[in-house]
């Protein structure tokens, strides 16, 4: 072997021999995997204690759900409060896994009746932010209602035990529209017309943009029907065991607006379980 051959040898081996060296040396510096994975169980079990702290739920406006079932009017600050996680964009996404789903398989306590639109751009339980079990929905076009949605109403009442009902419109509704434009409808959509057609024709001249009027005046009298509805919602909203009232979900921004007219001259509530605080609680 020449000279050169073996010092080109000795140097590959010290080369060789340094590189499995560096594999094999502890580095007190390198932040191993060990290290990586406390710091990440740390950051867990950090994050976990802050979704159950008093102040992640101030921050998400987080109210409970027992409350909310047994008093409408807490029931309601957790439908404004979900709302507004839903447009700041903060949504907590509740009772929507498997553990929701086994919870309610025997038996439902919905804490608010929805009675809405068909538009698939209104999609309750995300702008409200809830979850699997929490509201019962009536849906036909313009929330337009008859014997079958006042059956559903009055069962989730009777039967389910909920005492918040709220009509919601929506902006852009196309029921509305129709109504208010009078096309010529096929088949039974002039059934919605007809249901409509009421509100439309009272709003005509009402200053500001004509069918966002005739939306917020369809909720009014929606409102005022189901108080109305004998034998029993009528009855139960008089004596304070229900709350019914109206909102108009805003397409363009997500936010429901719980509109002021129903929330005003509420009959007195008798609802076991109410708090003083709750009842100071029906603002926006
Ligand atoms: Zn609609």
């Amino acid at each position: 072997m020449s000279l050169s051959r073996s010092f080109l040898l000795c140097a590959l081996l010290s080369l060789w021999s340094l590189g499995a060296g560096a594999q094999t040396r502890p580095n007190p510096q390198a932040t191993g995997p060990a290290t990586k994975v406390k710091v990440k169980i740390k950051d867990k079990a950090k994050a976990a204690s802050y979704a159950d702290s008093v102040k992640f739920a101030r921050e998400h406006y987080v109210i409970d759900r027992d409350s909310a079932y047994i008093d409408p009017r807490v029931g309601l600050r957790k439908l404004m409060g979900g709302n507004r996680r839903f447009v700041e964009n903060k949504s907590i996404r509740p009772r929507q896994d498997r553990a929701a789903l086994l919870n309610v398989e025997k038996k439902q306590k919905p804490f608010a009746v929805i009675v809405g639109c068909s538009d698939s751009r209104v999609p309750n339980e995300i702008l409200f932010d809830q979850g699997v079990g929490d509201l019962f929905i009536v849906r036909t076009a313009g929330q337009v209602m008859a014997e079958a949605s006042y059956g559903s109403i009055e069962f989730a009442t009777v039967a389910l035990g909920t005492k918040l009902i709220v009509v919601m419109g929506h902006q852009s509704c196309g029921a509305v529209d129709a109504a208010v434009n009078r096309p010529e409808v096929p088949g039974h959509i002039i059934a919605l017309i007809n249901g409509i057609k009421h509100a439309a024709a009272v709003s005509k001249d009402q200053p500001g943009d004509r069918l966002d009027n005739a939306i917020r005046e369809n909720v009014l009298e929606q409102v005022a029907e189901l108080r109305d509805l004998d034998p029993v919602l009528s009855k139960k909203f008089k004596n304070g065991e229900i709350m019914i009232v109206g909102a108009v979900y805003r397409l363009h921004d997500g936010h429901v607006e719980f509109l002021p007219e129903t929330l005003k001259n509420l009959p007195a509530f008798r609802v076991a379980g109410a708090t003083s605080a709750a009842e100071q609680s029906i603002k926006h």
